[in-house]
């Protein structure tokens, strides 16, 4: 019987996270047997689209700076938000040393990630994995029809499913409930104030955001907890759109556009992934650690773990130097504890709304 193909690092998921760990091992350990697995996206529409402006310097540090530049990325400016009170606040970018943002084509940023990956030598695999074990010195993954792997070490990229890490034993931690229920609008208004900035709102019920993005479509999300959904009708297009019609700054960036969908929940709680460290496991991006996308860090932060990630191993693969592991978890554990206080922090400035469950939940 011949045996599954042998992979140096069989990284789970071709999102951001992933691709940034098989862009930095190929600049830091080239010629290593790298796979990158993901099935592929069954979804027309991908959520997380604004990014802020720092971004820029970890995609030049991954070398794909020049070739997000040509993707026609709408550049963003500022974000603005009513939060607190009914009035828009605008914050500019305008004083950062980078100052442009972007609202991003998320499947053509994400394609552009990874065919940056296999340019760089990673083998692309069109499978999900299924199934996993450890029978040293090498993993053993299953991947159904997509055929059986063996690997050195795994990284789990898998993003909210972090299905590697939880088959090996790890816990994620969900520190709330919210979902967002997200509908994408064709042809909206360029023109009407603010509609290039990303527009945050806050309601008794939650928050909404909307951005627009390149060829005139804008999403419009309602972020909520998964129990209000319910009640909210959040999945109906009509109720939905009862909703947002009772929004003062978010309605009429829409105006008569049309859903091109309706509304699909997205799981989008804070979480953070517990367990002991292993040399040969390493979970990177949301598959660690999720962040509500009040902060829009959660591309930024993935592509930031997936490069600390790729140094850790290559200490590791190059000088058995396991202490990058270490520094590794103990600095992405600091940047959570960090996150969640600048976001109790930015939940305590809305107290309008004290007696409803979104908000008391918070507030408490
Ligand atoms: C409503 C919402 C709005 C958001 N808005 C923003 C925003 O404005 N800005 C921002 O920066 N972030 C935002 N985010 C967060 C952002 O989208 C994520 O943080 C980011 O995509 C994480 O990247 P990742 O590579 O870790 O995971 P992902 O991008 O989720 O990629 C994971 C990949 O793993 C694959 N996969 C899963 N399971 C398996 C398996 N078993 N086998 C093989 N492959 C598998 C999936 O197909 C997927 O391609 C938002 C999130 C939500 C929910």
């Amino acid at each position: 019987m011949t045996q599954p193909t042998l992979f140096d690092v069989f990284i789970v998921g071709a999102g951001p996270a992933g691709c940034a760990v098989a862009l930095s091992l190929a600049q830091t350990v080239p010629g290593l047997r790298v796979a990158i697995a993901d099935p592929g996206r069954s979804t027309p529409f991908r959520i997380g689209e604004s990014v802020p402006p720092l971004i820029k310097p970890f995609l030049d540090q991954l070398g794909v700076g020049a070739a997000f530049l040509q993707d026609n990325h709408c550049p963003s400016f500022r974000t603005v938000s009513a939060w607190g009170s009914p009035e828009l606040v605008s914050n500019e970018f305008f004083l950062n040393v980078h100052n442009t943002g972007w609202r991003l084509d998320r499947a053509r940023f994400d394609q552009t990630l990874l065919n940056a990956a296999r340019q760089q030598g990673a083998q692309r695999l069109p499978a999900q994995l299924h199934t996993l074990s450890h029978h040293a010195p090498y993993w053993h993954i299953g991947c159904g029809d997509a055929g059986d792997y063996r690997a050195t070490y795994l990284i789990d990229a898998s993003g909210r499913t972090a299905l590697p890490s939880r088959l090996a034993g790890l816990k994620p931690i969900n520190h709330d409930r919210l979902v967002a229920s997200a509908v994408f609008f064709g042809q909206t208004d360029p023109d009407l104030p603010n509609a290039d900035a990303v527009l945050t709102e806050a309601c008794p019920d939650g928050w909404w955001y909307t951005a627009a993005l390149p060829e005139g479509r804008r999403v419009v999300a309602l972020m909520t907890d998964a129990d209000l959904t319910r009640r909210l009708k959040a999945k109906q297009l009509a109720a939905w759109q009862q909703q947002l019609a009772q929004t003062r700054h978010v309605q009429p960036l829409i105006g008569n556009a049309r859903p091109l969908a309706p509304p699909q929940l997205w799981p989008a709680n804070s979480r953070y992934l517990h367990g002991p460290a292993r040399p040969d496991l390493l979970a990177v991006g949301d598959a660690l650690s999720c962040f509500d996308p009040l902060s829009s860090q959660g591309i930024i932060k993935a592509l930031r773990s997936g490069l600390f990630a790729a140094y850790a191993l290559t200490d590791y693969i190059r000088r058995q130097d396991s202490s990058g592991f270490t520094r590794y978890q103990a600095l992405m554990q600091r940047e959570f504890a960090a996150y969640q206080t600048t976001l109790s922090d930015y939940h305590r400035q809305e107290q309008r709304w004290p007696d409803a469950p979104f908000w008391q939940r918070r507030l408490g």
